[in-house]
């Protein structure tokens, strides 16, 4: 291992991933990835679903080795080992046949430390995380926000030196995962845990201001960071503070930026490049479309909406307007730019539609933009009236991992549904041009 700099804890420098594909082709996932974690604050990775934030955070963690590129870890001043590193999955990944306390045990049985040690150590990483009386609840009898809790100390009670957390609250509802956020960050104005650094995935953009002193922004496709972000905002924040609101909007301005390249021609980078059929599609119901073209095309908005303020009034999560934005001008119902969402003609006429014409105008864009519901199609009009969504599902898988696959089959299905282009019989899994109208 080569020296670095003592203030750094972890280096990355120029890691790529490519992820092999069932047909023997890469997926380039992470391009030219460089970070550095320093001493004693808390850094956000804030990208898009897709985008390569959990493969870096893996390759952090050691569960993955990247293609190219180096991870330097500092050494520990007494030790000269290596820092060490827990992680946090959005999943929780807790035992459901073990015990709080023995999932939490769990962390310390690697490291071969006596069972007396280890018991006194997790007790006191669920006091810490306020897990005090459920030592021996098993998973399946606590709320979600609980099980939380446990990874929390599980990932505590080895006293790592840097926490890496993936998504860790996306999985819970708001209230709890806003009490767990700020008894986290409690923890760690107050010095209470022994972690030096935390590296944080999310893609909520509020969460990131909240918690970070340190935002990098990660593009898609490949993932790359394209934007550092430091919040200079004092502990506790509040999120109604102007300063907190101006810099949540100014970070919302550059996500919906393109990407540097898009001016140059190619007019499909940046948001939605042109990966054909091999684009994970958000998961967004067509009521919720409709619904968020009405909102704007109505007062006060008249066709163009400030994104935050979007959010604000029609009480969406900032993120969660992102997968409805994204789609709608993937759909070229709308255009983003510098933080405003403005309605296109075709958007307008969609809202003054009736609901025939609204289904014939949504078909019309859904089959011109959106390659794969075009690809199925296709299909099953010049090949055969059937095909089988196995097929399809495997050609996405060729590009993306088995979740987003499905994922984005479903938002196609519920378009195509909607829209009357094919339908899709569940229980024989196949696509079939036959309309249940
Ligand atoms: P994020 O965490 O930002 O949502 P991921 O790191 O999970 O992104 O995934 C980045 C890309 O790599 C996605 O296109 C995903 O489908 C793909 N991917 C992730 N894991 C695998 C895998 N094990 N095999 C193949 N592709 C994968
Ligand atoms: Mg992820």
């Amino acid at each position: 291992m080569t020296a670095i700099d003592d203030r750094h804890l972890v280096d990355v420098r120029n890691v790529r991933h490519f992820y092999g594909t069932p047909s023997g082709g890469d997926l380039l996932v992470l391009d030219d990835v460089d970070l550095t974690l320093f001493d004693n604050e808390i850094v956000g990775l804030l990208g898009r679903s897709g985008s390569g934030k959990s493969t870096l955070l893996r390759s952090i963690a050691g569960l993955i080795e990247p293609t190219s590129g180096q991870i330097r870890f500092a050494a520990e001043p007494e030790t000269k080992a290596p820092v060490s590193v827990s992680m946090v999955f959005q999943s929780f990944a807790l035992f459901p046949w073990l015990t709080v306390l023995q999932n939490v045990e769990v962390g310390l049985e690697a490291k071969r430390v006596p069972a007396e040690t280890r018991r006194k150590r997790a007790l006191a990483a669920i006091d810490l995380i306020g897990l005090d009386g459920f030592e021996n609840a098993y998973p399946k009898e606590l709320s979600g926000g609980m099980r939380q809790r446990v990874g929390l100390a599980r990932a505590l009670v080895v006293d790592p030196t840097i926490l890496l957390m993936d998504e860790p609250f996306s999985a819970l509802d708001v209230l709890t995962a806003e009490t767990l956020r700020t008894d986290l960050l409690d923890l760690w104005c107050e010095g209470r845990m022994k972690i030096r650094s935390i590296l944080m995935v999310t893609h909520n953009i509020e969460e990131a201001v909240l918690m970070c002193d340190r935002i990098l922004v990660f593009s898609s496709n490949p993932g790359r960071i394209v934007a550092e972000i430091r919040v200079d905002l004092p502990q506790p924040r509040n999120r109604q503070d102007p300063k907190f609101r101006k810099m949540v909007d100014d970070i919302y301005v550059r996500m919906t930026q393109p990407a540097a390249g898009a001016k140059e021609g190619r007019r499909d980078d940046g948001l939605f490049p042109g990966l054909g059929i091999a684009m994970v599609l958000p998961r967004v119901s067509t009521n919720t479309l409709a619904g968020l073209m009405e909102a704007v095309a109505a007062d006060p908005f008249k066709g163009k909406a400030d994104l935050p303020e979007l959010a604000r009034v029609l009480h969406y999560e900032a993120d969660e307007l992102f997968g409805v934005a994204e789609t709608l001008q993937l759909m070229r119902f709308a255009e983003l730019e510098g933080g405003d969402l403005r309605l296109t003609p075709a958007a307008r006429g969609y809202v003054e539609a009736e609901t025939d014409a609204r289904k014939q105008l949504f078909a019309k864009h859904l089959l011109a933009y959106v390659p794969l519901a075009a690809h199925i199609r296709h299909q099953l009009t010049e090949d055969e009236p059937e095909l089988s969504a196995g097929g399809v599902r495997e050609t996405l898988e060729e590009t993306m991992s088995p979740e987003y696959a499905e994922e984005t089959l479903k938002s196609v299905i519920d378009w195509a549904r909607y829209a009357e282009v094919f339908a899709y019989d569940e229980s024989a899994d196949l696509f079939t041009l036959d309309n249940p109208s």
